[in-house]
């Protein structure tokens, strides 16, 4: 088949997600074959870079061979199986390992298939921990310019117009503060001290985004924040939650971004690279504090009744355990520094382009922002489809580049993603 037959296939029956179809009159939509490694490959044999790591989830590579064997035993063992009332051996590995790499109070381990879930339950049980000692808090406090998801809750709590507006008068109560990503840390602080306030006691948690606001076209911050926030909450006696989806297991070059700030959440959310971008699967890592919350007698009508069909799946758990592995025994955290360290000489070049307004790099996550775009213009698009002709996958945030690659990336990936890059990016000031 060719790509042109598999694309009008795919037309008649698809709503993709994130896309305006009619876009797709004119753009082609790329049927992808094959994966391998750090390409994946279309069905008229292109070869594209994927800088992405698709969607941001994936960590070691396409088709990883060490990650497949594993999902061949699974299989051969058990796929799936209920996890009210039943348990497996793979995800009570992957708790006791995740309990054990995570921050020192997150001792307990709720499962969940997506990120979205993940925030949804976080939020919940701050909400229910509160309702269990008989008090109401129903205001959710986040930053401005977050992105926590898209179920209803999960985007409550975001702040990115362009998903959320249409929505706005069906959400339930969020303040947003200002966030140390746009305005001064000092600035970002002075603001959430005065929004926890000004809504005391009626506040259970603050959801952030750890160093990164990715969605929210890669704005980052310093560590120092994350230590002021935590002290905060602390004084007011009320939840932090660490929204690690996008950042965790090592995206911004350590394990987890909060381990930076030295803090410890009394939430974290996982998902993502959990699985190295094979498996929907999710995890929300929790205080033993908070785990007591909802122990009783059943009566006592404390439970946390929450769960979904998928949850702790097997196979992608085991693939969950597999992707720690590798972390071990490949020493990724340590072997990444050279490739932070390359991106970041690489891509200095940029800032001498006069349509360069800034380029900026936490770990394995650098974006280069453009000025002088009006956003009608949709100049992201443009640099999409010049970078795929020469095999590199990117995919701009409106005005803003980014590269996130996967670990697997060499030393002449890294380079052939930033030059043609840089070509492409140079070439539009002709
Ligand atoms: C992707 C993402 C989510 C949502 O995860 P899904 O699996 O897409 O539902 C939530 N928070 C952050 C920070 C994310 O990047």
């Amino acid at each position: 088949m060719t790509n042109q037959q598999l694309m009008d296939e795919d037309l008649k029956y698809i709503f993709h997600p994130c896309s305006q179809m009619k876009d797709h009159e004119k753009l082609p939509l790329i049927p992808i074959k094959k994966g391998k490694g750090s390409h994946i490959t279309d069905f008229e044999d292109n070869s594209y870079l994927d800088c992405i790591s698709s969607w941001w989830v994936n960590l070691f590579g396409h088709s990883n061979d060490y990650i497949n064997s594993k999902i061949r035993d699974q299989i051969e063992e058990l796929e799936h199986v209920i996890f009210a009332g039943f348990t497996h051996k793979p995800a009570i590995d992957l708790a006791s390992r995740l309990v054990k790499i995570t921050p020192k109070y997150l001792d307990k381990v709720f499962f969940a298939d997506n990120g979205s879930s993940a925030v949804e339950i976080a939020l919940k049980m701050s909400f229910q921990y509160f309702a269990n000692r008989g008090e109401r808090r129903t205001i959710f406090v986040s930053l401005q310019n977050s992105y926590h998801g898209e179920t209803m809750g999960a985007l409550a709590v975001s702040d990115t117009g362009l998903y959320k507006d249409i929505y706005t008068d069906i959400l339930i109560k969020t303040v947003q503060a200002k966030s140390p990503a746009l305005v001064s840390e000092d600035e970002a602080i002075e603001d959430m001290k005065s929004i926890l306030k000004e809504h005391r006691y009626k506040i259970s948690s603050v959801i952030i985004e750890p160093l990164v606001q990715c969605a929210g076209s890669m704005k980052m911050y310093n560590p120092s924040y994350l230590k002021r926030l935590r002290t905060l909450c602390d004084e007011e006696g009320i939840f932090l939650i660490a929204d690690e989806i996008a950042v965790g297991f090592g995206r911004t070059g350590t394990m987890f971004a909060v381990d930076q700030a030295g803090i410890s959440p009394d939430f974290m959310c996982l998902s993502k690279g959990l699985t190295g971008g094979y498996m929907p699967l999710s995890v929300v890592m929790m205080t033993d504090e908070i785990y007591d919350a909802f122990y009783c007698d059943y009566n006592e009508g404390r439970s946390f009744l929450d769960s979904h069909s998928y949850t702790g799946n097997t196979i992608a758990c085991a693939v969950a355990n597999a992707v720690l592995d590798i972390f071990e025994k490949d020493n990724i955290i340590e072997k990444n520094l050279k490739k932070i360290e390359l991106i970041r000489k690489k891509t200095d070049k940029f800032r001498e382009l006069e349509n360069v307004l800034e380029v900026r790099q936490t770990g394995m996550i650098c974006a280069i922002e453009l000025k002088g775009y009006d956003t009608k213009e949709r100049i992201g698009l443009k640099i999409f489809q010049e970078a795929l002709k020469e095999g590199v996958y990117i995919r701009p945030l409106g005005n803003v580049i980014y590269f996130m690659p996967p670990y697997c990336f060499t030393k002449k990936e890294i380079k052939q993603m930033i030059d043609i890059t840089y070509l492409v990016v140079q070439g539009l000031l002709k």
